[in-house]
């Protein structure tokens, strides 16, 4: 049997993150996944942003950067476009379009120079807890079965997580919050400026959003997140009938198809127990409004990474001093996402009409130049129940 302090299992951008903080903390760690190519496929529009990286000390590298991204913009149900580009709002931050496949590894490249021993073709099978320190993990590589003994599991293994439920954890996300999304890369897209990314909203993507990300000058990921329980067709359908739809994408081709669900409902109420602690997807640390889990997942991988350093330390892997990393998680990641859960819950309930009247509202004004109470004052004048839903944010 082989022993480790620490396993991660699972090396997406949350797991790698974590093997790397908890290497560079000391401590012995392993990395399992169960691809044969970290990284691919890849089930992600690949956006980022930039302050996101830096915050997690991350240099941006030409190698798996594929876009620099400078403005959004926004298209209501008929059409109407609002932009957010460097002339009518200051942005704060640019973003960048990955090409996951190479960042992902790069991601655990990072880890395995921090000290990490990486294990791909490796899937986690089982766990059992024999004694107070630790678990006893199944796992199967090209056919053949073995057991790792670590002091402490990190269950990265992404949205259809099973690592964190097998020790007792309640972190299955509901129907209702699992967003089932469908992707396209595509190439011959025409965009207006192919150096923004595009939302959609409305009808065309019940209880979601569609989007362009684009990834070269006619090259873009398009897809779209739906919710289960607002459409009785499937993301895949709705994709179909918005590429045929949208002006930019009716003559472009397909070179990808990525299907994936992405959990949009915040996270549980326990992320540790004793021994083990869940970070990512596995966690529900996506932002529920965009779907973007890339940086706040790497960001409870490296809380929960730097936490098992720690706790191997000092002899105790306790739940009791692991939930350090759930109050860490909750104080950064957890309040952003209950911030934008509200965000959500007031678009959910906007028909398509009134999508339209706020982008009619809004799609001139120079947002540079106007104060925040101007624009609630704009925004509550269309809709009112804005104040009513987002009260509390303003
Ligand atoms: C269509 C789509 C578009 C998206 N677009 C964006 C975007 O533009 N920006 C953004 O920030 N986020 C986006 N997301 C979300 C983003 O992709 C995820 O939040 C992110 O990948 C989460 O990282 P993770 O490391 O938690 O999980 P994952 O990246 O899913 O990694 C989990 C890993 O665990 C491995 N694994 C699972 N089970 C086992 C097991 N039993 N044994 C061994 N290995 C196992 C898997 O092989 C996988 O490599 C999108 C999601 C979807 C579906």
């Amino acid at each position: 049997m082989i022993r480790t302090d620490v396993l991660v299992i699972g090396a997406g951008p949350a797991g790698s993150t974590a093997a790397k903080h908890a290497a560079l903390g000391g401590a012995d760690v392993i990395l399992v996944d169960k691809k044969s190519e970290i990284g691919a496929p890849k089930r992600c529009a690949e956006g980022v942003s930039m302050g996101g990286l830096e915050s997690l000390g991350i240099k941006p590298n030409p190698q798996w950067i594929t876009r620099k991204i400078e403005g959004v913009r926004l298209v209501s149900p008929n059409g109407t476009s609002v932009w957010l580009t460097s002339d009518r709002v200051e942005l704060p931050e640019a973003g960048y379009i990955l090409e996951r496949k190479v960042f992902d590894k790069h991601m655990a490249m990072d880890a395995a120079r921090a000290g990490s021993k990486i294990m791909i073709k490796t899937l986690a099978r089982s766990l059992e807890r024999k004694d107070d320190d630790g678990y006893v993990v199944n796992l199967e590589t090209m056919g053949e079965e073995f057991q790792i003994k670590a002091r402490i599991i990190i269950a990265a293994d992404g949205p259809e997580s099973r690592v964190a439920r097998w020790a007792g954890l309640k972190t299955a996300a509901k129907p209702k919050d699992m967003e089932s999304a469908a992707q396209f890369e595509m190439v011959g897209v025409e965009m207006e400026d192919n150096h923004c990314i595009e939302f959609y909203f409305g009808s065309v993507a019940p209880g979601g959003y569609a989007w362009i990300f684009p990834k070269g000058d006619d090259i873009a990921n398009v897809g779209l997140g739906v919710l289960s329980t607002k459409t009785n067709k499937s993301a895949y359908e709705h994709l179909l009938e918005f590429v045929e739809d949208c002006p930019a994408t009716k003559d472009a081709q397909p070179v990808e198809l990525n299907i994936g669900g992405d959990p949009v409902g915040g996270m549980p109420k326990k992320l540790v127990t004793d021994g083990l602690m869940v970070v990512g997807d596995a966690a529900g640390q996506v932002n529920p409004l965009t779907g973007g889990g890339i940086i706040s997942g790497m960001t409870g991988g490296m809380l929960a990474g730097k936490v098992a350093a720690e706790a191997i330390k000092d002899d105790d892997t306790s739940k009791g001093r692991l939930r350090e990393y759930e109050k860490l998680s909750y104080d950064s990641i957890g309040k952003e996402i209950d911030k934008y859960l509200k965000v959500k819950d007031y678009m959910l309930s906007l028909s398509d009409k009134e999508l339209d009247s706020i982008a009619e509202a809004f799609k001139d004004v120079e947002f540079e130049k106007i104060s925040t109470t101007e624009l609630v004052k704009k925004l509550v004048k269309v809709s009112p129940r804005a104040l009513l839903k987002l009260g509390k944010l303003f």
